[in-house]
């Protein structure tokens, strides 16, 4: 007898996850599917009626399983697509989100891609930032920090899965006390912890839960790490270099003073993403 159908386990998947209230039932399940069949969400499509193996059917129940006990699709997966690039990813680092894509598209408007260039990517992650960087300028060498070995550790893999490891050199420090000389780069990008206490309690548990606190915490109004890394960006940079520093979207008044209060920046703006809601602080080294 037949085992059951690619439509079979993904409606009875996509029912689990909704019952269990998970984000994206239906994309999880097909995600998930796919990876158990190691097809790509295309074929699967493609092939509806294609009968599983009972090792089959095990693989996707643990992997449906997992996303039912509220892990990340990424997290299950290992691996997250940011700014067209796939990043190994673990419970180590933030999983990479689509808006923090805004600090790599203000970066490409403002500086021509083939300019050589220091840039420093301040608490790295995943080096989703730095790697992307470094794929985007050719010339350019980034310096990606972080305080977290682990998160070192797949920042580095990352470097080597996109051929930039010659040129992303990943730095065990705190972001806000970075091993490089004063006025050394042209570009100083970070995504500090910013979540605030309350902010903190509402998150969803897929993230409180299985993503580092580290990545997230922000101290009691999410600007601890802002404080502490505003002063490194007007010390790393070069007269006329640029920062940009990605902040919540109730931040941008509070941060902007942050880095106002310097006196180091001649311009400092509040960046907003495309649905209007406050992203980033861009800055400018006077
Ligand atoms: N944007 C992330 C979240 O809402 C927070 C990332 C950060 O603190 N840098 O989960």
């Amino acid at each position: 007898m037949n085992g059951p159908s690619v439509r079979d386990i993904l409606k009875k998947s996509e029912a689990f996850l909704a019952e269990r209230g998970v984000d994206c039932p239906r994309l999880s399940a097909e995600l998930l599917l796919a990876e158990a069949l190691g097809l790509d969400r295309l074929h699967l499509f493609l092939d509806m009626a294609r009968p599983l193996t009972a090792d089959e059917v095990s693989r996707a129940r643990d992997l449906v399983a997992r996303r039912g006990r509220g892990e990340p699709v990424a997290l299950i997966l290992g691996r997250k697509e940011f700014f067209g690039l796939e990043f190994r990813v673990t419970r180590d680092v933030l999983v990479p989100r689509p808006e923090t894509e805004l600090l790599l598209e203000e970066a490409q408007r403002d500086i021509p891609k083939d300019t050589a260039f220091l840039a420093a990517d301040l608490g790295t992650g995943s080096g989703c930032l730095a790697v992307a960087l470094a794929v985007l300028f050719p010339q350019a060498r980034v310096a990606a920090v972080d305080v977290s070995p682990a998160a070192l550790a797949v920042a580095r893999d990352n470097t080597q899965r996109h051929g930039v490891a010659e040129r992303v050199l990943p730095v065990r420090a705190d972001a806000g006390r970075c091993p490089l000389a004063d006025g050394s780069c042209r570009l100083v990008l970070a995504n500090p912890p910013y979540v605030s206490a309350p902010e903190f309690a509402g998150l969803s548990c897929e993230v409180r839960e299985f993503e580092p606190r580290l990545a997230l915490w922000g101290g009691g109004d999410g600007l601890d790490q802002v404080r502490a890394q505003a002063p490194e960006v007007a010390r790393l940079l070069a007269p006329g270099g640029l920062g940009f520093m990605e902040i919540g979207c109730s931040q941008g008044p509070a941060a902007l003073e942050i880095f106002q209060a310097l006196a180091a920046f001649s311009r400092a703006t509040v960046l907003r993403d495309l649905a209007g809601r406050q992203r980033a602080v861009a800055v400018l080294r006077g």
